[in-house]
């Protein structure tokens, strides 16, 4: 947390569009600081895609949540915005929306029934880096995003990750 990491986090923060940005040591921790900003807890179900890095799954069952998986979409292999809601309880809390492959899921549809079933979004941009849908960058999307800079992905510290939003509150977490 010296002065470069803060000049990134806000540099970041204006590049994607968010209010707020943290960095963390990995994608993976910013997408257990998504759950925690969400209120997901013991119990609860989160939905999710299995075709993806094990961390988009793994983060929800260390905080003891369940991921529900929904299927992929053989068109895009990111979730089927279609059986979204066929996969939503009483239980369902959140969908962790994982952009793979640097293709932005419909943002659009993923929102319009996340509102409608009161349900937090986290947008998995780990892989996404840049990506858009219709325009406006993916991570503004949700109520709050994880990148990764693993040196494996399309921007790179070697190891790292920023979490994202733009609710003051999760901020304040
Ligand atoms: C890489 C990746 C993660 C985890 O990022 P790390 O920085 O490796 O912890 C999570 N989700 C997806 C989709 C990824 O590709």
């Amino acid at each position: 947390y010296g002065p470069q990491c803060q000049a990134f986090e806000k540099e970041f923060a204006a590049w994607n569009g968010n209010k707020h940005a943290i960095f963390t040591n990995s994608g993976t921790a910013a997408l257990h600081m998504a759950l925690v900003a969400c209120g997901v807890g013991a119990g609860d179900h989160v939905l999710v895609t299995s075709y993806s890095w094990s961390s988009s799954a793994t983060c929800i069952i260390h905080h003891n949540a369940i991921p529900i998986f929904v299927d992929i979409d053989f068109d895009t292999i990111n979730i089927d915005v279609n059986k979204i809601e066929k996969a939503i309880t009483k239980k369902t809390k959140a969908i962790v929306v994982v952009h793979l492959h640097g293709l932005a899921v419909n943002m659009e549809k993923v929102m319009a029934i996340a509102r409608k079933r009161k349900l937090k979004v986290i947008e998995d941009a780990c892989q996404a880096h840049g990506a858009l849908f219709k325009g406006k960058k993916v991570g503004t999307f949700g109520d709050c995003a994880a990148f990764s800079f693993n040196q494996n992905k399309c921007l790179c510290t070697g190891e790292g990750g920023m979490f994202v939003t733009n609710n003051d509150d999760m901020r304040a977490l």
